[in-house]
């Protein structure tokens, strides 16, 4: 077993909650409602990840498996540029872009073949020496949700889902990369009953999730970010702002 790797955030709270960052070779699972910056944190983090040791990244490329097309090379250019400030340094955004490998996901199944795609993808990138230290499924439910509608159709469901998890667990382990998924929680009329703030997917994802973060908007910019599942850490919360320049303190 390879030495367990730690990501930066880019907030001091958020990484000193998660034991210095989101660690490698383990699945964290950001969930919240809309709006709530979940695909904010994903792309925040694909550019975190570039950069070397000593900026809190881990010097790898990253896949992102994109099935609601939430990502935005614009919004990479602008964190890119956050960090250049940040640090005083001289960063591209194309060089950032390039080391980004973005592919669609049509549908659950597409989605799950993806992550074999990935692994293909990751193999060659290890031989160029620009190992794929970070693998984002955004969002990890939507297409399931879709597509397995009513009572009959669950067990199906979760059995995919299951499959899908391990495919990402074991492409954590194999290249020692993080792996982020999102996910959404209930609808509302759920709410009034149970917990509001339960993530969908059920035990599968929940079991299979190695960190939980739950995202909730505050005043302003401010996003709360709570860690709700862990082998390991405290439950915790952090706050953090989604700015222009990225995540900050
Ligand atoms: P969904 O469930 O719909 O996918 P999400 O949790 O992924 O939602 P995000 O898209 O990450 O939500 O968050 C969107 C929010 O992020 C915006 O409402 C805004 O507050 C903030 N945001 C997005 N882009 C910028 C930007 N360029 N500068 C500052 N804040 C931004
Ligand atoms: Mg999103």
């Amino acid at each position: 077993r390879k030495m367990v790797g730690k990501l930066t955030t880019g907030c001091m709270e958020f990484d000193e909650m998660m034991g210095g960052g989101i660690e490698t070779q383990a699945i964290t699972e950001l969930y919240g409602e809309f709006g709530s910056g979940k695909t904010q944190l994903a792309h925040q983090f694909a550019v975190n990840v570039q950069m070397d040791r000593e900026h809190g990244g881990l010097n790898g490329s990253v896949i992102i498996i994109d099935t609601e097309n939430t990502f935005r090379p614009e919004r990479i250019a602008q964190m890119v540029k956050g960090l250049s400030e940040k640090y005083g340094m001289e960063l591209d955004p194309e060089e950032f872009l390039q080391n980004i490998h973005v592919a669609r996901a049509y549908n659950s199944n597409h989605q799950i073949l993806l992550v074999d795609s990935a692994t293909d993808l990751a193999n060659e990138l290890r031989e160029m020496g620009k190992p794929v230290r970070l693998l984002i499924v955004d969002s990890l439910m939507a297409h399931f949700r879709a597509e397995y509608v009513g009572r009959g159709t669950l067990a199906d469901r979760q059995q995919k889902l299951n499959k899908h998890m391990h495919g990402l667990l074991r492409f954590g382990d194999l290249f020692n990369a993080c792996v982020v998924v999102t996910n959404q929680v209930m609808a509302k009329p759920d709410a009034f009953f149970g917990d509001p703030t339960r993530p969908v997917g059920g035990h599968v994802v929940g079991h299979t999730a190695t960190f939980r973060l739950y995202l909730r908007k505050s005043k302003g910019d401010k996003r709360i970010i709570r860690l709700v599942d862990s082998p390991n850490l405290p439950e915790g919360e952090a706050v953090i702002a989604v700015t222009t320049a990225g995540l900050t303190d």
